[in-house]
Order: structure tokens, then C-alpha cells, then sequence
């Protein structure tokens, strides 16, 4: 079965990598028109290049943004507009976690996180909100973390704000069902990143493969699966949610852990 997507406008926030680049490449792949933004112009570029040497008939739109600039959003979603046509699908799925416990997290350092996790989500959907109430199937699906339900010290800025946005996911898909749109969310445990790809390069033991190395961080972290997710797993979750094969779910969010979940 195929994901619907077809001719569908998606748009996908920091598309330029991992997840996000996946998520695009499956779209691209089920014959939707594609826009994604990153703030990086050359990672955005190459990511444009990826896909269209993967797909060349794709139809695609790229434009470097920071989604925590309204004015910059707004004018991206007018561009994607003007591009690819009325949007029927917004996954927000840009932005990172920060690394701090409590003694060394200083109060910009919330202000930050604070301000990542909620406007990267509130700056796109208030752009793209009109546009949306248009379309048949329309869907707003954000990338949050199992740290929403989970927290960990380690990580005490980003699992509050996590929590909040997985509040805020909530609220805004009871309020949007009066205009025909879903809101969705997906969890995520640990997935393959650039981030892990860095630290593996300065791993201590350089015999040990990326399979081995990522696998024992999963096994020492206790993830019941043994191994980090692929940029490709959240990513096909996502789809599923932003298309008219999720069409009787809003306000859901879907794990995707490999089993770290401890919650019933
Ligand atoms: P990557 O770093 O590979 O991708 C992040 C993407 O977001 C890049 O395209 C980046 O491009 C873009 N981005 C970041 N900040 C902004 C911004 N302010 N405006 C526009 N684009 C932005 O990370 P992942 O694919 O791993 O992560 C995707 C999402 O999943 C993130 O929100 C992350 O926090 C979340 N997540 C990831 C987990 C993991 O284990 N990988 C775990 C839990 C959550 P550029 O830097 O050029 O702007």
C-alpha cells in the first residue's frame, strides 16, 4: 500500500538532514511536491542535489530559513506557495536537543531551549495554518522525543521543553479539528545522526565498526533493541501521520524507541 501522498504539497522543516532528509526522500519517492528549509545554504544545497540525482523529475522547492525567524518563515511558506502550490502537509521537524543538567544549565540556556522547542513548531504552523485549512488532507506533524514522557537529568532543559511541546501537540489538534486538520506527533528514542556520526570519529577504538560502536551505546543505555533507529524509521512514522492513511488520528503520538519506552 502506498502512502497517498501523490501530487500532495509537504513541507518539512530542516529537510537539509537525517531525519528530515529522509522524510523528504520518502515523499519524494510516493510522487508528492516537496519543500524543506534548513538554515545551512550548502548542507541545503546538497540535499537538493541528493534528491534530485536520486529523482530527477522531482518536484521540489528549497529555501534557506531559520524557523525561529517569523519573518523568514512567513516568507518561506509564501514562496513554497508560489512554488508547488497549495500546502497539505507540515511536518516540523527542525531543531536539536541540548546536553545539561540542572547545576550547568544557565537561564539563557532555557530562554533557548524553551524558544526552539515551542516556536519552531508555533512560527511554521502560523504560517502555513491558512493554507492548511484548504486542503483535504490536511495534517501538522511534529518530531518531539520519548524525553517528553521519560525525562532524563542529563538532558533537563530539553526533556521539560519536550513536555511542553508534546502539551502544546495536544491543544493545538483538538483546536484544529473545527478546520478538517490533524495534529500528530512521533517519539523518538535515539536515531542515527550527525551528531552520533562526529563522535564516532573520535572513538577510542578505531577498529570498532559504526554498527559495533552504535550498538554497544545502545546496549550500555539499555534500549531493548540493541540499536540506535535509522533516519528512515521516524521518518516513514512520519509520513504515515502527515498522510490520508492516518486520517481518523490527531492528537496521537507514535514511538518510535526501539522499546525504550518504560510507560505502559
Ligand atoms: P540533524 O542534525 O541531522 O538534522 C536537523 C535538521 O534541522 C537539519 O536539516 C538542520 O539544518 C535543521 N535545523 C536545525 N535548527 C534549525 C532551525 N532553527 N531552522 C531551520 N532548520 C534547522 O538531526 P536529526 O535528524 O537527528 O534530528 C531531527 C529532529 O529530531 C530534531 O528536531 C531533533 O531535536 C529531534 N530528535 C532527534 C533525536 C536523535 O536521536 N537523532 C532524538 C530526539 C529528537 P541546519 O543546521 O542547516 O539549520
Amino acid at each position: 500500500m502506498s502512502f497517498q501522498v501523490e501530487g500532495k504539497v509537504a513541507v518539512v522543516t530542516g529537510g537539509s538532514s537525517g531525519i528530515g532528509l529522509a522524510a523528504v526522500e520518502i515523499l519524494v519517492a510516493e510522487g508528492a511536491k516537496v519543500a524543506w528549509c534548513g538554515r545551512d545554504e550548502e548542507r541545503l544545497n546538497a540535499s537538493k542535489h541528493y534528491i534530485l540525482e536520486k529523482y530527477p523529475h522531482a518536484n521540489i522547492f528549497t529555501k534557506a530559513c531559520n524557523v525561529l525567524k517569523k519573518e523568514e518563515v512567513q516568507q518561506f511558506a509564501k514562496d513554497v506557495k508560489l512554488n508547488l502550490g497549495n500546502v497539505d502537509m507540515l511536518i516540523n521537524n527542525a531543531g536539536q536537543g541540548r546536553v545539561s543538567n540542572f547545576e550547568n544549565t544557565q537561564d539563557e540556556d532555557w530562554m533557548k531551549e524553551i524558544e526552539l522547542k515551542y516556536f519552531s513548531v508555533l512560527h511554521p504552523v502560523r504560517a502555513f495554518l491558512d493554507d492548511l485549512k484548504q486542503s483535504a488532507n490536511a495534517s501538522i506533524t511534529n518530531v518531539n522525543s520519548l524525553l517528553a514522557l521519560q525525562p532524563e537529568p542529563h538532558m533537563i532543559a530539553t526533556s521539560s521543553a519536550r513536555a511542553a511541546l508534546l502539551n502544546l501537540t495536544h491543544s493545538l489538534a483538538h483546536e484544529f479539528t473545527q478546520y478538517g486538520v490533524r495534529v500528530n506527533s512521533i517519539l523518538l528514542g535515539m536515531v542515527e545522526s550527525a551528531q552520533w556520526k562526529r563522535r564516532y570519529e573520535t572513538r577510542s577504538d578505531l577498529n570498532q565498526s559504526w554498527e559495533e560502536w552504535t550498538g554497544n551505546i545502545a546496549k550500555n543505555r539499555g534500549i531493548p533493541m540493541q540499536r540506535l533507529g535509522r533516519p528512515e524509521e521516524p521518518a516513514r512514522a512520519l509520513v504515515f501521520l502527515a498522510s490520508p492513511l492516518a486520517s481518523y488520528t490527531t492528537g496521537a503520538a507514535i514511538d518510535v524507541s526501539g522499546g525504550f519506552n518504560k510507560h505502559l
